[in-house]
């Protein structure tokens, strides 16, 4: 069993004009392909053929009038069992209370924020009191983490900045994306190796440059804290599969980033 924690999809209807402007973005990264055509059906036959049994949706809200829509997507999709949405809420949003409830109610244990793309550190206020209320409520984060090519002078979400923030919520299940931190992987081991915070392991397969690292971080992590994801469309779920595959791992470790972590968390 393979749970996927980190993809992405959108709605039909917005699905090609979100990955057209998406697609230039990812492009002056210098990440040129892409694994679906943004739709969930797409996303769904991408990750089954590559024996994923069931994928968690990082929805994000870019903007505070947009997020009732993010969530009504999510809470939707919720509806095939092969998806697990996550909903999202903005730092301008002044119906946060509101929009968690709503997503609570639907069965909805947690949301993705990203900082690059709303402009907005993660040490921020704004940022902090959404992250005191899913503290609060028992919901976790899956919280972009590194460099992101939206923003590639600024990262919002570095290592030291995620941990002032596990340090200042002790009791948020709080869910660094990337390992922790893209293209941070040394700030990673100095800053976050060991501490209660979860890692995704979403696009290890295009960090080459940072593999030793990542490897290091894998194997002193703790292995209850490490949860599989592929970041599709942006990524390969065949190639992250086997960059996890191929870095000598114990098969029980496997396991629990495979599917037992995850299913801690949702159920
Ligand atoms: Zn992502």
């Amino acid at each position: 069993m393979i749970i996927d924690f980190h993809t992405h999809c959108f709605p039909d209807t917005l699905a090609p004009r979100a990955m057209e402007s998406l697609k230039k973005t990812f492009a002056t990264g210098g990440f040129t392909k892409v694994y679906t055509d943004g739709t969930a059906a797409s996303a769904k036959e991408a990750l089954s053929k590559n024996g994923i049994d069931r994928a968690v949706v990082c929805n994000i809200a870019t903007n505070a009038h947009q997020e009732h829509k993010v969530n009504d997507f999510a809470i939707a999709l919720k509806a095939d069992p092969f998806f697990y949405p996550l909903g999202s809420v903005h730092p301008d949003s002044e119906r946060v209370e509101e929009e968690l409830s709503r997503l609570a109610e639907a069965g909805i244990k947690g949301i993705k924020l990203h900082p690059d793309y709303v402009r907005v550190p993660i040490t921020d206020p704004r940022m902090d009191r959404i992250l005191s209320a899913l503290e609060a409520r028992g919901m976790f984060c899956v919280m972009h983490a590194g460099y992101d090519p939206i923003s590639p002078d600024r990262i919002h979400a570095t290592p030291e900045m995620l941990r002032e923030t596990i340090d200042r919520h002790p009791n948020l299940t709080l869910i660094a994306a990337h390992m922790g931190g893209f293209a941070q992987a040394r700030g990673v081991l100095e800053h976050l190796v060991g501490t209660n915070i979860y890692f995704d392991t979403s696009l290890c397969s295009l960090r080459p440059d940072e593999r030793e690292e990542l490897i290091e971080i894998l194997n002193r992590h703790g292995e209850d804290r490490l949860l599989f994801g592929t970041d599709t469309p942006w990524s390969d779920s065949k190639a992250e599969i086997e960059f996890l595959e191929g870095v000598g791992l114990s098969r029980e470790r496997l396991e629990r980033i495979y599917c037992k972590n995850a299913q801690r968390l949702i159920g």
